[in-house]
């Protein structure tokens, strides 16, 4: 930016701070600074000792976008001009999410395509693309390997943070091999699939015993439908097969401790628990918003902080991979508000994440699986509140005093979803501010459809640390997992 601009820029901004009523937008001057960085950043070409690769589920770049605006708003800015905690990160790509049969994604195509360096089906965990999904023919044999084997073999330990089941399709894709990602526990699998030799996801997991440290939820498939959910006494295990898995990978792991809650975390000791699974709910994690009270687990910052501590406590090198995983769920739901918030907790464990390990020896990755048909659009004027209605500005940079009117005379919000539970079949109703700010409202979508769907366009790749320079450019996702494997100079 030329001096003359920025001080052009700056001027508006003042004028625009002198009147607006609600906010006080921060005025735009970072720009030399960014520059300043840029030309004496050095690279860091050795390769790293750790590696964390943060996935946001269904994080794509609108999400981010509004996300920004509202972690500015719940500190008392404008918004517009905040920075989430991936966004200092000096690297960059664009991440082509297609599936081998989609052109809009699954989350288990995706994950497998990161992990594997292979893309795949959707539906497929870190299999092949041949094999037909939901049959066991073609499985055996068409398991591919991740980059999480290949850091196991050179001696480094495993990390696995979630915020969903540790059976869904992202973390799952880390340690299972399978044709159907719903198959999470053994009474999920058909007829066939079951004698063919075809395992369960929760079986592999427990099988492979590959991590050494693994939170987030899912119990059910590692329980008994006779075995009563701990805290939840009405609940019951999944598995039919007569197996509690829990005391399987106990016994496995002899001095390793599982823990259910805030207290059994609380309890572990970095340096002393090397072997750790910790399920918290019978399936996901709450979202953060609702994550409060006696009840509350831990959040995915506090579980990202220990993942690392437990596995760095020896000064071992590891490898994390830590999903946002409810991200995905709200916007399924047409839930914008639980979609931001979740992608603000997922920021804040980005953040304990950075703060907790060095630039000179630890590469952390940021990105998505897939995005959602979620858009922020009608011009509201700068600092509006990114879940209210549009308010356009005056012209003097003032929001006007009433709501923006579409066609049709009625206001419309700024977030919006191409299709949803939200869509309306008759004439759209005259929303008012406190409807669509409420945490459950559920944003207009254009197409009706029970559940939003994933969006095609790209997604963002983040990246800091060792190595981390390869992260640029336009590539398929798979390139993921060759990053990776170049940071950690994985054979
Ligand atoms: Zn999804």
């Amino acid at each position: 930016m030329t001096k003359t601009t920025q001080t052009l820029t700056l001027s508006a901004a003042l004028l625009l701070s002198a009147c607006a009523t609600a906010v006080t937008p921060t005025p735009f001057e970072a720009g030399g600074d960014v520059l300043a960085e840029r030309i004496a950043y050095e690279p860091v070409k050795t390769p790293a000792k750790n590696v964390i690769l943060f996935i946001g589920d269904g994080m794509g770049v609108s999400t981010v976008t509004a996300a920004r605006i509202y972690a500015g708003q719940q500190l008392g800015k404008a918004g517009e001009e905040h920075q989430l905690s991936w966004e200092t990160f000096p690297h960059t790509a664009l991440s082509k999410t297609y599936n081998t049969n989609q052109q809009v994604a699954d989350s288990a195509g995706t994950a497998s395509a990161m992990y594997t360096g292979v893309k795949t089906k959707a539906g497929a965990l870190s299999i092949g693309p041949d094999a037909p999904r939901g049959s066991c023919d073609q499985v055996t044999g068409a398991g591919l390997p991740t980059f999480f084997d290949a850091a196991s073999a050179q001696g480094l330990r495993l990390g696995l943070v979630s915020s969903a089941r540790l059976t869904h399709a992202t973390p799952a894709a880390a340690y299972a091999h399978s044709s159907e990602r719903n198959w999470e526990y053994d009474g999920e699998l058909n007829d066939a699939a079951r004698a063919g030799g075809c395992h369960d996801i929760a079986a592999q997991f427990v099988d492979g015993n590959m991590f050494d440290v693994a939170l987030g939820g899912g119990r059910r498939a590692f329980l008994r439908d006779t075995d009563v959910e701990p805290d939840y006494p009405d609940e019951m295990g999944r598995r039919t097969d007569g197996v509690n898995l829990i005391d399987a990978w106990q016994a496995k792991n002899p001095t390793g401790k599982v823990v259910f809650d805030q207290a059994g975390f609380d309890t572990l000791v970095p340096g002393q628990d090397d072997r750790v699974l910790g399920l918290f709910e019978p399936s996901h994690l709450k979202f953060d918003s609702m994550n409060t009270g006696p009840d509350a687990d831990p959040s995915l910052a506090d579980l990202t902080a220990k993942a690392i501590e437990l596995l760095s406590a020896k000064g071992d090198g590891f490898v994390l991979m830590v999903e946002g995983g409810r991200i995905d769920h709200a916007h399924h739901g047409g839930n914008a508000f639980n979609a931001l918030s979740d992608t603000v907790a997922f920021a804040k464990a980005v953040a304990v994440a950075d703060a907790m390990t060095s630039d000179s020896d630890t590469t952390i990755l940021v990105t998505a699986d897939h995005s959602h048909v979620f858009t922020i659009a009608g011009y509201p004027t700068r600092g509006n509140p990114i879940l209210g209605l549009v308010y356009w500005n005056d012209g003097a940079g003032a929001p006007s005093g009433k709501p923006a009117l579409a066609s049709d005379d009625a206001p419309y919000t700024t977030l919006g979803y191409g299709n949803g539970p939200g869509a309306v079949t008759g004439p759209r109703p005259m929303l008012t501010d406190e409807e669509v700010q409420d945490p459950s409202y559920l944003q207009q979508a254009t197409v009706p459809s029970s559940g939003e769907t994933h969006g095609g366009e790209d997604v963002a790749i983040y990246a800091k640390g060792p190595r981390s320079y390869v992260v640029s450019g336009v590539v398929e996702q798979s390139y993921v997992h060759d990053a990776i494997s170049y940071a950690l100079d994985l054979d």
